[in-house]
């Protein structure tokens, strides 16, 4: 082959690469940082990083091959292709240092297709963890998204697509996870659509474990299906709301009034709904650690700030009043309890209660009472609301259907507001006004109210003894009580128990790991417990709902976990 002909091959082939490296270019600008990794973990830039990296190394390879013709070219050309070289990787790098997660050059999507190496699943969600881990907010709570360059809502316009070409979110949405529902969760999922059947504690959602919303409850919205057609006054349909009321005034809060009651789609609508009413940019709000994680994330997308005080085991999952009352500031505004506790099972004495309630009083906070699990209590609990005892102290009390009716999926819930209503006129109004914008709650679920609170208990048999309920915390209580490594405090109420691991016995253990694991290689889903906004690092949660047989296969595979960390010497050594 004549020299002439090797040149045209060769600078052909250059022009290919460049051509296919400049029309990436021309469809999106913002490419080239992609290109060189900047963006590496987002699927969108790795297409376009393999896209572009590729037609840049033909374009400089061929670059290479025609320098090397020329004998005084032959030194710059080289110096070319390794300057170039270099420059990739040194933007590679720092895409891994922004990203913080190292995909690998062959397990990149191709255009149009997510693609998720079996061999790497695991690795993969342990990696997002860490990175996770890595971001964690001002407040210790980790970041619920990952990939891409986030940048901060003030970032210069023009000067935003040339770091990340994302389509923006809210910021503070990084502030904000629920792992009860997370990465684990779509693993599971993942799982379970490969074959595997699995065992899913993390969800407190009694109607996917074979239990039934009570008869009377259905046969209500059935009769009135045909009055459901219409939207309803904002606060709920008034019958709903006059039961709620005759509720609450026969629970020993005579003022009760269906005026104050709001009707939401399930607690969670009310809790957001009820945060935004409240609070201002800075505003703070104190919840209890472990937290239901909603609560969380309600005060931060609201504008609010979190302050958690801690509910330790050694205090029996109890708040302690004089730390709650050390944490109030200028700026804290409402005081959350949420008993009986999700994920801790506590039940607070009314001695405890009448505490909090003066503190409440002396630095005139809002009361918010999640008392959603309030009639599920085990080995002769009772249960103690609040708002009877806060008097004239403005007070919300949550409950509705989800739990107690375990009509989770009808989206019923309620808010009642007492307390001295010339204090609390104004924030009725602002939930009013809330609750309007959003026209109402779903109108079927809410025909089931009345039913539900004036006709008979259909809980006590599932908690008492020889019911379901019972016999599956009986089996939690005792395999926690064989275990070489778990502890617990029983639960006196709710859905959940929430163990504790003996971590002297398995040094470098995590949480979130191990609920990884488990799930990987026993098939059982667990809910970490730093996911409830704890520090620690050795606890988990899982639902009573399955039957007691469920919960012993469960905690027979934990243990076999557990024991086989302790045999290679921790959890560091079996990563
Ligand atoms: N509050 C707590 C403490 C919960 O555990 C839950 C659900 O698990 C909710 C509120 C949400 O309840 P709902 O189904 O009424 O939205």
């Amino acid at each position: 082959m004549g020299m002439n002909t090797y040149r045209a091959i060769v600078l052909a082939l250059a022009g290919l690469g460049f051509l296919g490296f400049g029309l990436w270019f021309l469809v999106d600008p913002f490419a080239p940082l992609a290109a060189i990794g900047i963006t590496a973990s987002g699927p969108a830039a790795a297409t376009e990083f393999r896209a572009f990296y590729g037609g840049l190394e033909v374009g400089l390879a061929a670059l290479l091959l025609f320098a090397a013709a020329k004998p005084e070219w032959r030194t710059a050309g080289l110096w070319l292709v390794l300057a170039a070289n270099a420059g990739i990787a040194a933007g590679r790098l720092l895409g891994i240092a922004i990203d913080g997660v190292w995909v690998p050059f062959f397990a990149m999507p191709w255009p149009g297709r997510s693609v998720s190496w079996p061999w790497r699943r695991g690795a993969c969600a342990a990696e997002k963890h860490r990175q996770a881990e890595r971001s964690q907010g001002p407040r210790g709570q980790r970041a619920g998204h990952s990939g891409g360059l986030a940048l901060p809502s003030g970032f210069p316009l023009l000067l935003r697509p040339m770091l990340s070409n994302t389509l923006p979110t809210r910021d503070r949405l990084r502030e904000v996870r629920y792992e009860i529902r997370g990465d684990l969760a779509r693993r599971a999922r993942e799982l379970e659509s490969h074959g595997h059947t699995l065992i899913k504690l993390n969800i407190g959602n009694p109607g996917a474990f074979g239990f039934r919303a009570p008869e009377h409850l259905q046969r209500a919205i059935v009769e009135h299906i045909a009055e459901t057609d219409p939207y309803t006054h904002q606060q709920g349909l008034p019958q709903a709301r006059e039961a709620v009321a005759a509720h609450y005034r026969a629970r020993g809060l005579p003022r009760a009034h269906a005026d104050r009651v709001f009707i939401g789609n399930g607690v969670s609508e009310l809790i957001d709904l009820s945060l935004r009413a409240l609070l201002n940019l800075g505003d703070e709000v104190l919840l209890p650690s472990p937290d239901y994680p909603l609560w969380s994330a309600a005060t931060i997308l609201n504008d609010g700030i979190p302050r958690y005080y801690r509910c330790r085991a050694e205090n029996g999952f109890l708040p302690d009043p004089e730390e709650i009352e050390r944490m109030i500031g200028p700026k804290t505004r409402a005081l959350v309890l949420i008993n009986p506790n999700n994920p801790t099972g506590a039940s607070y004495p009314k001695a405890l209660l009448e505490q909090l309630v003066a503190i409440a009083a002396k630095y005139r906070l809002l009361l918010m009472a999640d008392e959603i699990y309030d009639g599920i209590l085990y080995d002769g609990n009772t249960f103690q609301p609040l708002a009877p005892l806060a008097g004239d102290v403005p007070c919300l009390s949550f409950s509705g259907l989800s739990k107690v009716h375990r009509a989770c999926g009808w989206r019923v819930g309620w808010a009642v507001l007492s307390g001295d209503p010339l204090r609390s006129g104004d924030y009725h109004h602002a939930l009013d006004l809330l609750g309007a914008l959003r026209l109402c709650a779903n109108v079927p679920g809410q025909f089931a109210i009345e039913a539900a609170l004036t006709g008979g208990d259909t809980i006590t048999p599932l908690t008492a003894p020889g019911g379901r309920l019972h016999a599956s915390r009986a089996a939690v209580i005792a395999a926690c009580a064989r275990s070489r490594f778990l502890s617990l405090l029983p639960p006196q109420g709710a859905l959940y128990a929430f163990p504790k691991i003996d971590t002297t016995q398995l040094p470098g253990f995590d949480d979130y790991r191990f609920a990884l694991d488990l799930l990987e290689t026993e098939h059982v889903l667990i809910v970490p417990g730093s996911s409830f906004n704890v520090p620690d690092r050795d606890q988990f949660r899982v639902t009573l709902l399955p039957p007691a047989e469920a919960i012993d296969e469960v905690f027979h595979r934990i243990e076999r976990s557990l024991a086989l960390y302790a045999e290679r010497g921790g959890m560091r050594k079996s990563a």
